[in-house]
């Protein structure tokens, strides 16, 4: 016999509702909401602990990564706290390049990348854009000393459990630092003389949980691509406890659903891709998925815009299809281009 609590926190999140559950009708009323959702996710997040500091910047080498030459640089994002990223570029370079930021999901770090989504990455750099891949805070050279080592196998972990631990004993969380990172990030991409100001942000699984939170909080992104991570919390995450320490936010349960996150975008253009097959969403699988979407999308009706969340269903599991974002970027570019023009998607 056991006498265990997940049936008591699965009745405590369905007993409550959520203090910003998205029910905006006007325009007025989005932005007060987005505001207050926005400050107590900084609140809660930690992502208000993060301390700003000089941004000294190094470009050491650069290295052949699964056939791309990347240049190894870092960036001090807080005051000792080192990011290093890759940066790669396209051939062909012009002014006004538009910045394409891809953080990486769990099991490696920012090679991992390159590795996984070159197709990718390659037609981005055909479309002219300069691509960044970040190393997030615990992995790839990021990780502390209980993950380190060169062994592919200790390649593949990270220290998020660790910094966890650590962070939330001083009122800050792994996505939070994360956030606050691809921010100083952002930062540094747009004050280069050669770039634009589109900033789009692409990720798979924790990448694309990295990709969310920082569309969400950071206005500059213009526009943004989940994979496999967009999904009920509540089957997602409290009926998937064992889920990396990365994904649970203090009071998150008690303040919003992912569906506010992809609300928190809107009405820049939003892609999310989905696998049938992916049991990260859940016990219901994809029908875990649609009534988030569904929220984020009365967002968008808002700014009549509803079109510029698209949902892609792919057969597959927890992977990364990329079937439809390269039009989807290109069509992001147009829109910021024309910028307060009536646009609909389906004419672009
Ligand atoms: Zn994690």
């Amino acid at each position: 016999m056991y006498y265990t609590t997940l049936e008591y926190y699965k009745k405590l999140f369905e007993s409550r509702k959520r203090e910003f559950a998205f029910e905006a009708e006007t325009l007025d009323e989005y932005a007060a909401w987005k505001d207050g959702l926005r400050a107590r996710l900084r609140e809660i997040a930690g992502i208000d602990k993060c301390i700003p500091c000089e941004p000294v910047h190094q470009f050491l080498h650069t290295e052949k990564i699964a056939g791309f030459e990347a240049e190894y640089h870092t960036l001090e994002t807080e005051p000792g706290v080192v990011m290093p990223f890759y940066l790669i570029r396209p051939g062909q370079q012009k002014k006004d390049m538009p910045v394409l930021i891809i953080p990486h999901g769990h099991g490696g770090g920012k090679e991992k990348v390159p590795e996984g989504q070159g197709k990718f990455i390659r037609e981005a750099l055909e479309d002219g854009f300069l691509v960044a891949c970040p190393d997030e805070r615990g992995s790839g050279d990021r990780r502390e000393f209980t993950e380190q080592g060169e062994e592919p196998e200790r390649k593949r972990l990270n220290s998020h459990r660790e910094l966890m631990q650590l962070g939330i004993n001083f009122g800050r969380t792994v996505i939070g630092t994360a956030v606050w990172d691809l921010m100083r990030l952002t930062d540094w991409l747009l004050a280069l003389p050669e770039t634009g100001d589109f900033l789009a942000c692409a990720g798979m699984s924790g990448g694309g949980q990295q990709t969310l939170w920082f569309a969400a909080m950071d206005d500059r992104v213009s526009a943004a691509i989940t994979s496999g991570y967009f999904y009920g919390v509540k089957e997602s995450l409290i009926e998937l406890p064992g889920n990396c320490a990365c994904n649970f936010v203090p009071h998150f349960f008690e303040t919003a659903d992912m569906g506010e996150l992809g609300a928190l975008i809107a009405p820049r253009p939003f892609f999310v891709e989905s696998g049938e097959q992916d049991h990260l969403c859940g016990r219901s699988g994809i029908e875990n998925v649609k009534p988030q979407v569904a929220v984020t999308r009365k967002a968008y009706a808002l700014f009549g815009a509803e079109d510029r969340i698209i949902h892609s269903i792919h057969p597959g599991g927890h992977q990364w299809i990329g079937e439809g974002m390269r039009e989807f970027l290109r069509k992001s570019r147009k829109i910021q281009k024309r910028n307060g023009e009536n646009l609909l998607w389906g004419d672009l």
